[in-house]
């Protein structure tokens, strides 16, 4: 009895750890490379600012600060996908002006990819639908009714329930890398926090990209 109580625990260990590692996408386990990422906004639509990632300024409730990158333009600028995925979801949030802006959230086996901040999104886009690096995603937020000011909040995480957004720095392909360094060299410095915040992942996020 206690033998055939010891196989059945052996069986279902054997289950659980080949279920978690092969079975599911969504697992820390999944054995999947390192994904590979593009900014998400093309190279001739450069932003004019940027919030980097871990600012406790304006993000003071945010365990670790701000949990994403936003990218900045005074223009409706197009958010592109920064990865192949699958749209796992689409949600609509009002302002405080009661401006409806929406995020998109696109799944790539145990990664996310989250714009968050649209002022609208390709009507091709539903939950299930593919999605390929470099597809328009939408349209970046206009978050100030009286001002052509447009954000867009990008993050990088992981699919599966636990795990904090990812500094995306050492995600990126060779040429968005360059982009976005050349970038932060040259808006950073005109970031008002700058002098607290110098890296594109700050405090909690610096080097925090796995
Ligand atoms: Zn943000």
């Amino acid at each position: 009895m206690k033998k055939l109580f010891i196989i059945l625990l052996i069986v279902i260990a054997t289950v659980l750890v080949v279920g978690t590692v092969y079975l599911f996408p969504r697992s820390p386990y999944w054995p999947q490379e390192r994904i590979v990422i593009a900014l998400p906004f093309s190279q001739d639509q450069p932003p004019k600012s940027i919030i980097p990632m871990g600012e406790t300024v304006d993000h003071p409730n945010a365990p670790l600060g701000h949990p994403g990158i936003d990218f900045q333009w005074d223009y409706p600028a197009a958010v592109l996908a920064s990865a192949d995925g699958t749209v796992e979801t689409i949600k609509s949030t009002k302002d405080d002006n009661g401006i409806t802006n929406w995020a998109v959230e696109v799944r790539n086996g145990k990664y996310k990819l989250s714009y968050v901040e649209l002022e609208s999104y390709e009507q091709s886009l539903k939950k299930g639908a593919k999605v390929k690096t470099g597809d328009k995603i939408g349209i970046a937020y206009k978050p100030f009714p009286d001002k052509e000011h447009r954000n867009l909040h990008w993050e990088l995480g992981y699919s599966f329930a636990i795990g904090e957004p990812l500094c995306p720095l050492t995600y990126f392909n060779s040429e968005s890398k360059k982009r976005i360094e050349d970038l932060w060299n040259r808006l950073g410095p005109a970031y008002r926090d700058y002098k607290a915040f110098p890296d594109l992942c700050s405090g909690g996020f610096k080097n925090r990209d796995q």
